[in-house]
């Protein structure tokens, strides 16, 4: 038997108006992990009540006194780490050292965020005229619908909460529905730390529903979503209508350019983990490896030998190199993506099929293809599973163009040992984050985070951009 898990709202631990359960699953195993209550469009309300009363006394607390229950979250975190990592491979299959990195980040940004409590400045501007005076304060917006998936559990949820509690919102948060028990220990962490009632609320449930209720919910006053981008569109038409703030993280197909000038060995791991890591499933994942003809040999030789080595199984053991995809939804879509790319003439180098390492779940082969044109679908669209194709151009003029040929803009990276290729694609490469000699994977919170185009509605996560995105400028008129 595994322990069903509540709704929190208003400090307490409640039962859904629904009475309705659903099975949260381990994707290597298929055995269930927790039993979850489904809320509903009644649960929200109670949640969106909870947050005004919560709102009401977090606003009023000075933000450095803030910052010290995010410290003492941070260091919760810190403790608590291993365990965490570990419920994190079993709840989602990522491999163990990407679950500690996961929660690291969840620690980092708690810490940079707790640290910006003294720093939320406004600025102070001369006036045109004599006596008077004109500054900037910094206002929290009030209650904020966080909305997250599920490929980082922690670390996404915290990278929207930390930064929207130390601005001093209130939150009703809705975790994805193949990770609710992460996002129930990040509210154990909160509460342990000492958020006072009410400024965080949990529901669980389904997107179509609970998430649906929390974006059109009219007492709510902004929303920030990481998902797809159908789903990002959606909110964002919806939110138009009740005039919400809405920060939107979307997909990503993202490009590593690879010059006959590059160090191989560097670019070959890089092009290995950002493709294979986290099983593909990272919004930033490289799919697209777009490589200059005169390596375009050699480098597919020495990669297919590291891919053909690359080891599948349960993410808690250290010979596990890549854990399994997150549902039976995001193998068929990978499967369907590998048939389309057949269909469109792509050569299959390797992989292309599910896999038994010994164990029930979702696993895929790491698939490669090659002779990858730009228009092809797999070229075009997010397949978020293990999956790398290989476009080759012969200058970088060209390698831009190929690159800059999505609809999305989020990472990008290049391999170069020439400095002005460097700038060049820095300059010119359609993305929020371009790389130098390093994978498109990885973040560090001091750096604004999020895309372009298709990726995103131009806020940023992470840096100090993030607070300001939980934020409202009040402009403030003395006259004297
Ligand atoms: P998704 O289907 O859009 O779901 C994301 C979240 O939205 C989940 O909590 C989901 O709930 C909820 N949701 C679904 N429909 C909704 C609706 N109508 N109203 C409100 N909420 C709704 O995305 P996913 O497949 O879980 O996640 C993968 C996607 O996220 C990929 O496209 C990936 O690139 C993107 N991503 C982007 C970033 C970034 O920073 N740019 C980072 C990570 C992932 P349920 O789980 O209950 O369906």
């Amino acid at each position: 038997m595994v322990q069903e898990y509540k709704l929190f709202i208003g400090g307490e631990f409640k039962d859904s108006s629904t009475g309705e359960v659903f099975e949260d699953i381990n994707p290597a195993t298929l055995e269930s992990v927790a039993m979850i209550q489904v809320a509903g469009a009644e649960d929200v309300d109670r949640a969106v009540e909870a947050a005004e009363s919560g709102f009401r006394i977090w606003s009023r607390v000075p933000a450095p006194r803030r910052a010290e229950v995010l410290f003492r979250a941070a260091r919760i975190l810190q403790e608590r780490k291993e365990e965490l990592a570990v419920l994190m491979t079993e709840e989602m299959g990522k491999i163990l050292p990407e679950t500690r990195g996961d929660v690291q980040e969840a620690i980092d940004i708690t810490n940079y965020a707790a640290g910006e409590g003294r720093r939320m400045f406004g600025e102070t501007t001369p006036s045109e005229l004599k006596d008077k005076f004109c500054m900037t304060v910094l206002r929290p917006i009030g209650i904020v619908g966080v909305i997250t998936p599920w490929n980082f559990p922690i670390a996404i949820p915290a990278w929207k909460i930390m930064p929207a509690l130390i601005a001093g919102n209130a939150i009703v948060f809705k975790p994805a529905s193949d990770t609710p028990l992460l996002a129930l220990k990040v509210i154990e962490v909160l509460i342990e730390a000492g958020l006072p009632p009410g400024v965080i609320n949990l529901v669980t449930g389904p997107g179509g529903t609970v998430g649906k209720a929390i974006v059109q919910h009219p007492r709510i006053n902004a929303i920030s979503f990481t998902g797809s981008l159908d789903t990002g569109k959606w909110i964002m038409e919806e939110c138009s209508k009740t005039m919400k703030r809405v920060s939107l993280e979307l997909g990503g197909k993202n490009p590593v350019i690879v010059m006959d000038d590059a160090d191989l060995e560097l670019a070959l791991e890089g092009v290995l983990w950002g493709a294979f890591g986290t099983t593909g499933q990272r919004c930033t994942a490289t799919s697209r490896l777009i490589l200059h003809e005169k390596v375009k040999d050699e480098f597919i030789k020495r990669l297919l030998a590291k891919v053909k080595a690359l080891r599948l199984g349960n993410g808690l053991l250290p010979e596990t190199d890549i854990g399994p995809l997150i549902s039976k939804a995001q193998l068929e879509k990978t499967e369907k993506y590998v048939s389309i790319g057949k269909e469109e003439g792509a050569t299959l180098l390797t992989g292309g099929n599910r896999i038994d390492p010994g164990l029930p779940g979702y696993f895929f082969e790491p698939t490669v293809f090659t002779d990858v044109r730009p228009e092809m679908r797999i070229a075009q669209e997010e397949i978020f599973g293990p999956v790398l194709g290989i476009l080759t151009v012969s200058d970088l003029e060209e390698a831009i163009e190929v690159a800059n040929n999505s609809k999305y803009g989020l990472s990008s990276a290049i391999y170069t040992g020439n400095i002005g290729n460097a700038f060049k694609a820095i300059e010119r490469i359609e993305a929020g984050i371009t790389y130098i000699n390093a994978p498109t994977i990885g973040a560090e919170v001091h750096l604004p985070f999020g895309g372009v185009k298709g990726t995103g509605n131009g806020f940023r996560e992470a840096g100090t951009d993030a607070i300001r995105e939980f934020s409202e400028v009040k402009a403030v008129y003395i006259d004297y």
